[in-house]
């Protein structure tokens, strides 16, 4: 039956996935909503009018689009291979199907896929924060929503954006960092850049899903007003910067109700709150009801069979018939997916496979690389002279490429997988490195020198090597991916191994591939550490040329690095051991002192404080004024890139009130990056946007009146310039957003 009912709309679909352009005269007569001078809104409502319940329901419940042995499950025929999910289409009406896939690092493959076509990795999401660059992040946007398109996928389950809470969340490579105004301007060009593509971002994973341990069925308490002032507040940043067709509800709980059939998240805070106008489509097994998930606002099922029952299919048909879903309701959730697929042009643009341009994509990603990794120390040891006559090459696989994160955005890289046969080989991995060799890409550099390598596995080798080179580069590599957290520690004592080489040779460089901070006992005893992040498909190459100046390091860290476990808000992770019949609850008594706000809060010294990044030059930021302007503050400053070569400075301002009262005694109120050749100088404006000067309080933003502190620097921790203000209390409702920009 099923089987049959795919044939049918396949061959429908080849009648209809001709673009709007080229349909024949007329045919918007008789199918008025497949006009694209009409408004979305209008198309969907005339759409809709046409659809049969049948029709509604089938654009509500989503599957999965591989085969999945462990449920005997077959995935429907016209699912794209070894994607994440298929939505079936409404041929007679011109809608086409959803061709989903994942995610936000580039176009995905599950692990069980037969086939893994092989596209472009972009850096992990953390390394795309660390370039503070909104235009980096577009423009790995577009290409990997151009690779989505050439792959026949309109919708992409990509806009990571879980603030970091915890640095040990294995999933925080495919994040945006700890800061709600960095993180959502970030995701929110990212999403940008997707949708550019005339196809569908989510942003993900709405709310507050922040560990891996026990994710499917952990409980977060929080606060709701501080939730609204750090992770929703990055969610709402998001939203407004990137207009994502669609948002993914999480696995956890929050105050006590999983997240896809929470009113709170889905109706008063995502609709009422913000004006969300996409809909809302759950995880993979994030559903737990039909008409309690229908009525607080979830709209699209997705990825039957992982719901222990296919929750919208035949259980929402028969709530229906009882009235426990009203078929109100049943439009609305059909109503705003087929708005969001007019609005951004998937009804009028039909994907089609075609090929892809990975010699330009490895471009965009290399340059993405380059700008996100992040100098975290240089005593003296970098650049590196291309005339070094003997180099040591130490650990993580260098010779063979770099790591990628692993789980459902695992992406399957030009060349294969560069070191196969790790464990875990399934799920959550296989672990994945990509065929772009630091090793390699070094030698290219210094074609006179002596490039020799050194797995890592005997450090008493290693050190040799070391002691018999004038510069030993040591890459240390940690993998973490979807459904597991990682240690602070770096695994297979690479932290001895990092010591015995720098005691062999005091020129030791250190190199990072990791989803997020480490501790690094070892780092007084080496000149320079580069956190080069998960890199992505061309990450090799961005590491030779960062490490030899081609490229000067302009990263700065989108999270703080602890200097242990004992400073963060929960020392010892919550729920490790348990299984799903042992609920428990996260409590995040911290509110909204999220990251660095903590620190400060709590006045501990981390080891790399959030914004840290250093460079080839030095710069100066200077000139501070500040105004009260419109209800919120102004700035000007002044950049001079005081040394010798050319670099990007990326200022940061952050906010406070003079008396205190807040979570922390400062936030992120606005930042900026520029380049700038030796000598230039470069005069700022910046607006911090009124949200970030307020409290959440009953309902709405609440500017105290007072005097605030106004810091110009180079991190959190360090600034060039205070200066005060003096504002006037103002109040500002739940959904006020700033006017677009013109
Ligand atoms: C992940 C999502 C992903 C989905 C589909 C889930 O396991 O949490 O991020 O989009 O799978 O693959």
């Amino acid at each position: 039956m099923q089987a049959r009912r795919f044939a049918l709309l396949a061959a429908a679909l080849l009648a209809s996935a001709a673009p709007l352009a080229s349909r024949p005269a007329g045919e918007t007569d008789a199918r008025p909503w497949l006009d694209a001078a009409l408004s979305p809104d209008r198309r969907a409502e005339l759409a809709l009018a046409q659809m049969t319940e049948e029709e509604k329901l089938s654009l509500v419940f989503g599957w999965f689009a591989t085969d999945f042995p462990p449920k005997n499950y077959t995935a429907p025929a016209e699912a794209r291979e070894g994607s994440a999910g298929y939505v079936p289409g409404i041929p007679r009406l011109g809608i086409p199907p959803q061709w989903q896939t994942d995610a936000g690092i580039g176009v995905a493959s599950q692990g069980g896929a037969r086939n893994k076509r092989e596209r472009t990795a972009l850096p992990s999401g953390m390394a795309i924060a660390a370039s503070w660059d909104p235009e980096v992040a577009r423009r790995g946007g577009a290409m990997i929503g151009a690779e989505a398109r050439a792959s026949g996928f309109n919708v992409m389950l990509a806009g990571g954006v879980n603030l970091v809470r915890d640095p040990r969340n294995g999933r925080n490579f495919e994040y945006m960092g700890e800061d709600p105004l960095l993180a959502g301007t970030m995701i929110g060009a990212a999403i940008s850049g997707i949708q550019s593509n005339h196809i569908i971002s989510t942003i993900k994973h709405y709310a507050l899903n922040d560990q891996e341990t026990g994710r499917d069925w952990l409980n977060v308490s929080i606060d709701h007003d501080a939730a609204r002032m750090s992770d929703l507040l990055a969610f709402q940043f998001g939203i407004e910067r990137g207009d994502p067709g669609s948002i993914m509800c999480s696995y956890n709980r929050v105050g006590g109700t999983y997240a896809c059939e929470n009113e709170w998240l889905l109706t008063d805070v995502l609709r009422r709150g913000w004006g969300f106008r996409g809909y809302v489509m759950s995880d993979w097994g994030a559903t737990h009801s039909s008409a309690a998930a229908a009525n607080a606002g979830l709209d699209q099922d997705s990825g039957f069979p992982f719901d222990r029952e296919p929750y919208f299919g035949a259980p929402l048909r028969a709530a229906l018939a009882r009235g426990d879903v009203s078929r109100a309701r049943l439009d609305e959730m059909a109503g705003r997916i087929l708005r969001a697929m007019f609005a951004h042009g998937l009804v009028d643009r039909w994907v089609e496979e075609a090929p892809i341009d990975l010699a330009a994509h490895a471009e965009v990603t290399r340059a993405a690389a380059e700008a996100g990794a992040v100098l975290l120390r240089n005593e003296g040891g970098l650049p590196l002279s291309p005339e070094t006559r003997r180099i040591a090459v130490i650990g993580g696989h260098a010779d063979a490429g770099v790591l990628s994160g692993g789980g459902s955005s695992q992406v399957y890289p030009v060349g294969g997988n560069a070191v196969p046969g790790l464990e875990p080989a399934t799920w959550p991995g296989p672990v994945v490195y990509f065929p772009s060799s630091p090793l390699a890409a070094i030698r290219a550099q210094a074609p006179n020198a002596e490039v020799r390598f050194a797995s890592g596995d005997d450090p008493a080798e290693a050190a040799r090597l070391a002691r018999d080179s004038d510069v030993a580069i040591v890459f240390a590599t940690q993998w973490s991916g979807e459904a597991f957290d990682v240690s602070l520690t770096l695994p297979d004592n690479q932290d001895a191994l990092i010591a015995v080489v720098a005691a062999a040779n005091p020129r030791t460089v250190v190199v990072l591939e990791t989803g997020g901070p480490v501790l690094m006992p070892w780092l007084e005893s080496v000149p320079a550490v580069l956190e080069a992040w998960f890199p992505g498909s061309a990450g090799g190459e961005a590491i030779a040329n960062l490490l030899f100046g081609r490229a000067n390091p302009s990263g700065r860290l989108p999270v703080t690095f602890p200097r242990g476990e004992e400073q963060l808000p929960r020392p010892t992770l919550d729920g490790v051991g348990l299984t799903p019949d042992q609920p428990f609850t996260v409590t995040y008594f911290e509110g909204a002192a999220v990251g660095y706000r903590w620190y400060d809060a709590r006045g501990l010294e981390p080891l790399f404080p959030f914004g840290h990044g250093l460079s080839y030059t030095s710069f100066a930021y200077e000139g501070l004024r500040a105004e009260a302007e419109n209800g919120t503050i102004s700035v000007r400053f002044t950049v001079r890139n005081t040394g010798a070569r050319e670099g990007s400075a990326v200022p940061q301002v952050y906010v406070g009130p003079a008396e205190g009262g807040w979570e922390a005694p400062r936030r992120l109120g606005a930042f900026a990056r520029l380049r700038l050749a030796p000598g230039e100088s470069r005069e700022v404006s910046l607006t911090v946007d009124p949200r970030l000067l307020a409290l959440f309080r009953d309902g709405a933003w609440r500017i105290a009146a007072g005097r605030y502190h106004v810091s110009l620097g180079a991190s959190s921790r360090d600034f060039s310039e205070t200066v005060a203000v003096d504002l006037p209390a103002r109040t500002l409702p739940a959904d006020w957003r700033p006017e677009p920009a013109r």
